[in-house]
């Protein structure tokens, strides 16, 4: 089990570290802007201190760009964004891999496909995998043109060597509930050993933002218990990572909130 920095984000990192260690919370998925402001040494003192595991740093990604000097750009923060998790010991750098209004979703799929290879060689020398999350269809436009189990799967494909499984797949219920191939995708990723992460919360029926509004598991329509169940039947043996960004969570008290998505996860396994 592990909570994502964002999903308490209005903690520093500290903060965050002190409240999961006094839960017993074993994991934390660190968010880049939570370290940025103590720096790399610190954040992973902090977390080493708190006897957290790191799951993964979110995130890199952004690949496609308007032009080549763009494309390039976008390759090197996320060597540098390797670099970084391999300083924190995260075992895996997550991309929202990006998209732009102005290009097709075959053009930015292609851009993303290209950058993550360009990365691959400098990722598996830092030790540091490459998690790529699908995310739901709302987001093709701007953030990500991967947006099925299926199309990250090609990808895994294309770019692992043969039984490797340096690339892989960071699924959110919240991007993939409604894809009536969810259950064969997990079977035949996990069978790979390309289900890196598995991140949770709920889809609200009613959501007044789409970035900001998702539900607390329980608060919504996913039955992630299914889903949860797959994930374990295809050998899925990372924890599992609590993800919700809510401004309406963020503007409570955080201790409160903390109860709340413990219980909550209680509930949904
Ligand atoms: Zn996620």
């Amino acid at each position: 089990m592990g909570i994502h920095t964002a999903t308490v984000k209005p903690w520093s990192l500290q903060e965050a570290c002190n409240a999961f260690a006094a839960k017993n919370v074993p994991a934390i998925t660190l968010w880049r802007d939570a370290v940025e402001p103590v720096g790399l040494e610190a954040a992973r003192k902090m977390v080493d201190d708190a006897g957290l595991r790191v799951t993964s740093l979110c995130r890199g990604g952004f690949f496609p760009a308007a032009d080549i000097s763009g494309q390039q750009k976008a390759i090197d923060e996320n060597k540098q964004i390797v670099d970084e998790a391999a300083a924190l010991r995260a075992p895996a750098v997550v991309l929202v891999c990006g998209a732009l209004p102005t290009l097709s979703l075959e053009e930015s799929r292609k851009q993303i496909q290209d950058g993550i290879a360009a990365v691959l060689p400098h990722a598996q020398a830092a030790g540091v995998k490459l998690s790529i999350e699908p995310l739901h269809p709302i987001y093709a436009a701007d953030r990500s043109a991967v947006n099925t189990m299926a199309q990250a799967r090609r990808m895994c494909e294309q770019l692992n060597d043969t039984g490797k499984n340096d690339v892989g797949i960071a699924l959110d219920v919240y991007h993939v509930w409604f894809d009536d191939a969810l259950e064969s995708e997990i079977m035949q990723s996990g069978e790979k050993g390309w289900l890196h992460a598995f991140h949770i919360c709920d889809w609200k029926a009613q959501q007044s933002d789409p970035l900001q509004d998702r539900g607390l598991m329980g608060e919504g329509v996913i039955d992630i218990k299914r889903i949860r169940n797959w994930m374990d039947a295809a050998n899925y043996q990372g924890d599992i990572e609590v993800e919700v960004f809510s401004t309406r969570h963020w503007a409570r008290d955080q201790h409160e909130y903390l109860e709340d998505i413990l219980l909550a996860y209680d509930n949904c396994m």
